[in-house]
C-alpha cells in the first residue's frame, strides 16, 4: 500500500541530500571552521568569515547549514562548535578525523563522482578523476609529497579511531614478536605496545611511506619503541614473527595478489602463529553492513579490491593453512580476524 511505500520517502530525501551534507561538512573542514570555532566561545559569521577569507553570505549558509546537522550550535551570541566538532572535527586531535575527510574531498569526491563508469566498466576510475593512468595503486597516491601526506593523514585519522577496539579484539598475550605488514605511519603498532608492553613490533612499509612517518610518531615517551622497516611486501623477504598484522591491506588487492602475500607469510610464519586481519567485514549475505558496501564501492573506484564477508575471508585464510579462524565485529568502523598457522 502507498502508505507503506511513503515511510521510506524521508530516507529516499535524504539519500538525495547525502552529498550536499558530505560536501558542506567538508568545505568546513578544508576552511578549518571548527579550527577557527576552537576555543573561542560564540563567533558570528562575519568573525568567521573574515578569519578564513571567506565571503559573509557564503559562510552564513555554510554555518546555518552546520548548525542545523548538528555540527555546532548556533544562539544569539553566535556559533561555536559542538563536543563532537571539538574531538573529531578539528585537525588537531587525538581522535581528529580531519585527514580523512580531507581525503575524502580532494580524493575521494572525485572518485565517486566517476561511479558510473566504476559500475559499467567494473574499474577504477583514477584516468577519469585525476587525467592519469597508472598501473599502481600506491604509486598514484605517493607521487607528490602532498598527496602522499594527505593519504598518511588519512589512514592515520582511522588508525586512530579504530586502533584500541582493533587490540583488544582479542587476547594477543601468546604472541612475543608482530610485523604489521602496510602498517603506514605505526598508529595501530604504538596501540598495540600501550596494551602488550613486551610486544616488539614492526612496521613493514614502502620506503617512501617509512620515510615520512616521523610526522605522525606520538610525542613523549610510550612503554616500547615501535620498529619501522621498508620493503614491498609482494617481493621482499618478510620479517620473522609470532604474529603477522593486515590492517586494511587485503582490501586493496584482488584475490590473486592476497594469495601471493599470504603464501609468502605462510612460508615465514611457524605453526603456533598468526595472522591478525582489520577490515570492514561484510555479512555473509552482503545485505545488511552499508558502510562496509559503501566502501566496497570505495574500493571499486580507486582499487583493484574490495570489502569481503567473514567467509570469504575465512576461505582465503584456511586456503594458506591458516585455521581456527575467529572473527570479531567491533561495532566500530573496522572489525578483526585472527588465525593461528596449524
Ligand atoms: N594499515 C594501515 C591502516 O590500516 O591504517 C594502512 C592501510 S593502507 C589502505 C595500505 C597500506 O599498505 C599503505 O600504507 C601502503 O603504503 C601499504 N602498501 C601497499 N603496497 C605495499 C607493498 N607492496 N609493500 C608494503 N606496503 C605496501
Amino acid at each position: 500500500p502507498l502508505e507503506n511505500t511513503a515511510k521510506s520517502l524521508p530516507t529516499i530525501l535524504e539519500l538525495i541530500d547525502g552529498f550536499r551534507a558530505s560536501k558542506a561538512l567538508f568545505v568546513a573542514c578544508k576552511l578549518k571552521v571548527f579550527d577557527h570555532l576552537k576555543d573561542k566561545g560564540s563567533l558570528n559569521a562575519v568573525d568567521v568569515a573574515n578569519e578564513v577569507g571567506a565571503s559573509l553570505c557564503g559562510m552564513e549558509r555554510l554555518l546555518d547549514a552546520c548548525a542545523a546537522l548538528g555540527l555546532l550550535e548556533k544562539t544569539p551570541q553566535g556559533y561555536s562548535n559542538t563536543d563532537s566538532a571539538n574531538t573529531y572535527l578539528t585537525s588537531d586531535g587525538k581522535y581528529s578525523l580531519h585527514g580523512y575527510i580531507i581525503h575524502s574531498n580532494e580524493h575521494l569526491w572525485p572518485l565517486f563522482t566517476n561511479l558510473e563508469f566504476a559500475v559499467k566498466e567494473g574499474t577504477r576510475q583514477n584516468h577519469r578523476a585525476f587525467g592519469k593512468k597508472t598501473e599502481d595503486l600506491f604509486k598514484d597516491y605517493y607521487h607528490s609529497q602532498e598527496g602522499k601526506q594527505r593519504f598518511m593523514a588519512a589512514m592515520h585519522s582511522i588508525a586512530h579511531l579504530t586502533a584500541r577496539d582493533v587490540a583488544t579484539a582479542f587476547d594477543l598475550s601468546q604472541f612475543k614478536s608482530a610485523c604489521d605488514l602496510g602498517g603506514c605511519t605505526g598508529a595501530l603498532a604504538h596501540e598495540l605496545v600501550q596494551i602488550y608492553p613486551n610486544l616488539k613490533i614492526t612496521v613493514f612499509d614502502l620506503p617512501e611511506v617509512i620515510a615520512n612517518t616521523s610526522y605522525f610518531q606520538p610525542s613523549g615517551q610510550c612503554t616500547a619503541p615501535v620498529t619501522f622497516i621498508s620493503g614491498d611486501f609482494f617481493k621482499d623477504n618478510l620479517p620473522e614473527v609470532d604474529l603477522y598484522i593486515l590492517s586494511r591491506v587485503l582490501h586493496d588487492w584482488p584475490d590473486e595478489k592476497n594469495h601471493t602475500l599470504l603464501s609468502k607469510i605462510a612460508a615465514v610464519c611457524k605453526p603456533g602463529c598468526g595472522i591478525l586481519l582489520a577490515e570492514m567485514v561484510l555479512d555473509d549475505e552482503k545485505k545488511t553492513r552499508s558502510t562496509a558496501l559503501l566502501q566496497s564501492l570505495n574500493m571499486l573506484v580507486q582499487t583493484e579490491g574490495k570489502e569481503r564477508s567473514g567467509f570469504e575471508y575465512r576461505c582465503l585464510l584456511e586456503q594458506h593453512g591458516f585455521t581456527n579462524v575467529k572473527i570479531r565485529l567491533t561495532g566500530n568502523l573496522l572489525d578483526v580476524i585472527l588465525c593461528v598457522k596449524t
